[in-house]
């Protein structure tokens, strides 16, 4: 097994077939790449990670899915908050500046994942539907595939694969068998979902994010169907019941926001919980081996970066195997690191209030001859942060740290803050 020296990575062996070990398998085996996905077929009903944002486009059109993506998919041309009833701001990504595509998709998961599996068997990808039994060499922190696995490619695989790499989501396989610790956001929510037939939007196909009475909601309007989700701190769960359907359909009639919004409809599917999502590797390569997507670290559904996340890492590990140098997996590893926490310090201004106040301030100043000048500046950069363009700009983010810190005027951001 090589150790991400100088030589060429020719073989890899990707352990989880959802859109991000899809979207690395496909890049790596246009080049000639051997690659190996082993894909432990899923078992949940539901999936979430159902709305993207217009960065993934040109992802989506790189890996040549975006026709099938759009032939059973929402248009989404935009995002709605809504934060009270007097305090609502939507987004329209027609008003996106640059280069980004003007919309983006609301997905059912199921057939998004299924789209890009197919996309990289069809770029030469082998697709295994088990999972590969990974050992790890004593001693050491590296792994490897156990002899059964590599007997069972029947060749393709002849010897041991120069790389392997973790896109197993949440199951985080070489973390659990390395011991790699990771580091655990703030937050300790529960997100309840399900699809249900139909519920309130102020906008077609935008995906909608609602403070409710404890935590906040999202809508994501899909063909024929609407996927609800409630995120809110597990001390106020029980009081809506013992099962997650129970919780989940109470909080749907007796949340005093979501019964005016959804109180009339019928539930479609079983309830699906996640829960402490927020985490962060501490390591995202060694030798022989890398992380990528969820297993590096997920942040939170809010503002619905997640597949953006992941996908935009495995394009970034997928140039970093090409360079093959231990050097590039060192710039992979701080590069992943720092995307994921710059999103850590995005949603907490979310969750502090401290963003929508300052976009309330600027429409309660519009006639401010500052803010005239400043706020479509400030709000350009802000929406391009939002749908992804510019989560890596350091210009955008600092106009968003200076908005943050200077903009509230004499607003209480804990007004807005989600409780
Ligand atoms: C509550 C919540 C809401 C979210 N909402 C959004 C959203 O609206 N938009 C968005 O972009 N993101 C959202 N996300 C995040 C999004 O779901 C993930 O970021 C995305 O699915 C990550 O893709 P992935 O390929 O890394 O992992 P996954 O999608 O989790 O895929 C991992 C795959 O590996 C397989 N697998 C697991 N174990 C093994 C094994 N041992 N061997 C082989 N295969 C295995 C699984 O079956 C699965 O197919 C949300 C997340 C949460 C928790």
């Amino acid at each position: 097994m090589k150790s991400h020296s100088t030589d060429r990575i020719n073989t890899v062996a990707i352990l989880g077939g959802g859109p991000v070990a899809s979207t690395l398998a496909t890049l790596l085996a246009r080049t000639g790449r051997k690659v190996g996905i082993w894909h432990r077929p899923r078992r949940a009903p539901l999936l979430v990670g159902e709305s993207l944002v217009p960065a993934i486009i040109p992802m989506l059109r790189s890996l040549g899915v975006e026709e099938e993506v759009r032939s059973f998919s929402t248009l989404k041309p935009g995002a709605t908050f809504n934060l009270s009833e007097q305090v609502s701001f939507s987004f329209f990504f027609a008003q996106l500046s640059g280069g980004m595509p003007r919309y983006a998709y609301n997905v059912p998961r199921d057939r998004f994942d299924d789209a890009l599996v197919e996309g990289a068997r069809k770029a030469g990808a082998k697709v295994y539907e088990s999972a590969a039994k990974v050992e790890r060499v004593p001693g050491t922190d590296r792994v490897r595939l156990s002899d059964e696995t590599i007997e069972a490619t029947d060749g393709f695989f002849s010897q041991p694969p120069d790389l392997i790499v973790d896109a197993t989501g949440r199951v985080r396989v070489l973390p659990e068998l390395l011991g790699i610790p990771s580091r655990r956001g703030a937050r300790q929510d529960t997100a309840l979902f399900a699809h249900v037939d139909k519920t309130m939007l102020d906008h077609a196909g935008h995906v909608h994010t609602t403070r409710i009475d404890h935590g906040w909601s999202w809508r994501i309007p899909l063909p024929e169907r609407v996927s609800v989700g409630m995120v809110l701190g597990a001390e106020h769960l029980a009081k809506f019941g013992a099962s997650k359907e129970e919780r989940f359909d109470n909080l749907l009639r007796q949340d005093s926001v979501l019964r005016e919004l959804a109180g009339d409809a019928n539930r479609l599917t079983p309830v699906m919980e996640y829960t402490n999502y927020q985490l962060v590797s501490s390591r995202v390569a060694g030798p022989g081996w890398a992380l990528v997507g969820d297993t590096a670290g997920f942040i939170d559904p809010v503002f619905s970066s997640g597949l953006f996340i992941g996908m935009h890492s495995a394009f970034a590990l997928a140039d970093t195997i090409l360079d093959g140098t231990a050097r590039a997996f060192c710039r992979y590893e701080l590069e992943v690191i720092h995307h994921l926490d710059t999103w850590h310090e995005i949603v907490g201004y979310f969750y502090d209030g401290r963003l929508f106040t300052c976009f309330r301030v600027g429409q309660m100043l519009h006639d401010h001859l500052l803010v005239r000048l400043s706020f479509p500046h400030i709000n350009k950069h802000m929406g391009r942060i939002f749908s992804g363009a510019a989560s890596t700009s350091p210009y955008s983010l600092a106009l968003l740290r200076f908005a943050m810190k200077h903009g509230m005027k004499d607003e209480d951001p804990r007004e807005l803050m989600i409780r």
